[in-house]
């Protein structure tokens, strides 16, 4: 389905802004724009990893960010957000829109966003679905679209690893935290390199002064990488911040849209197929074909 097939079915404009990222919404001349850079009307921050790019919203004031969002911006870019923050699970209005927001759980502050007189949900990256809500057209990611991707977190390894004071490859921003989380939960030590200290603290995430550290997978020497990303040459424990294959059908399932739009990550032929055979249709960001200034 293409931008107007979309907009003749379930009447509202999915467009692409010439050599900006992701897509953007119309619907009665309101104008949301998805992890994406500034534009005229609204920018929705899903998280704040930097492919969603709300570090480029921190100075726009239309740009609506969660709580945890707008702190983590504001740590690592040393600015205050002066967009509008929310607290994920309350409702806004802009103009006529009525916006509800949902936890997905892949690092602090992630929302999903459900404008409810157009039926959509944008989930930005996904951990967790099961706060999602039902939705006519699903507009997700697919980071692990592909049916190889099959995983459950190893965190019993993680913690019989952590126990050896370690080191532990953790993306700064997300996977830091959630193994940060997972330690102190169980009564760990650990330390952190000190970008991941700053998004801790901010957070209210305790780290200590010794025992295992986590640092970012740049300045990891020895020690594991934390990821489901099969890339990574080095010993590897998965933790992961999305949710696996199963976890997207599961996701769909529960939310019942009738069109599924991809607009990050890549689905896999046989995601799209299964999608089919559950009487959903499915496109993605290729699909969306009208294009404005
Ligand atoms: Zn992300
Ligand atoms: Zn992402």
């Amino acid at each position: 389905m293409n931008s107007l097939d979309i907009a003749e079915r379930f009447g509202f404009l999915v467009y692409k802004r010439k050599s900006f990222p992701h897509l953007s919404l119309r619907f009665k001349g309101i104008d949301l724009h998805v992890d994406s850079t500034p534009g005229d009307g609204f920018n929705l921050i899903t998280h704040a990893h930097s492919d969603h790019y709300g570090h480029k919203n921190v100075e726009n004031p239309k740009a609506i960010a969660s709580i945890e969002t707008a702190k983590i911006l504001k740590t690592v870019s040393n600015k205050e957000f002066s967009g509008v923050i929310f607290k994920i699970g309350d409702s806004f209005r802009l103009g006529e829109l009525k916006i509800e927001t949902y936890p997905t759980k892949h690092i602090h502050g992630a929302t999903a966003f459900y404008i409810k007189e157009i039926g959509a949900l944008i989930t930005g990256d996904v951990k967790h679905w099961e706060c999602l809500p039902r939705c006519k057209v699903l507009i997700t990611e697919a980071t692990y679209g592909h049916p190889s991707f099959v995983f459950e977190d190893e965190i019993d390894r993680l913690l019989s690893v952590a126990k050896s004071n370690i080191a532990l490859g953790a993306y700064p921003i997300g996977k830091a935290q959630r193994v940060a989380e997972i330690l102190n939960s169980e009564g760990y030590e650990f330390t952190a390199e000190d970008k991941i200290k700053k998004i801790c603290s901010a957070l209210g995430i305790e780290v200590g002064n010794s025992g295992s550290r986590i640092v970012s997978p740049r300045n990891l020497k020895d020690g594991y990488i934390l990821t489901a990303q099969r890339y990574y040459r080095r010993p590897r424990i998965v933790i992961s911040d999305h949710m696996d294959y199963r976890g997207i059908i599961a996701m769909v399932e529960h939310c019942k849209p009738e069109h599924v739009l991809f607009y990050h990550g890549k689905p896999s032929e046989k995601l799209k197929k299964e999608l089919s055979d559950m009487s959903i249709t499915c496109s993605t960001l290729r699909d969306v074909d009208i294009t404005l200034p």
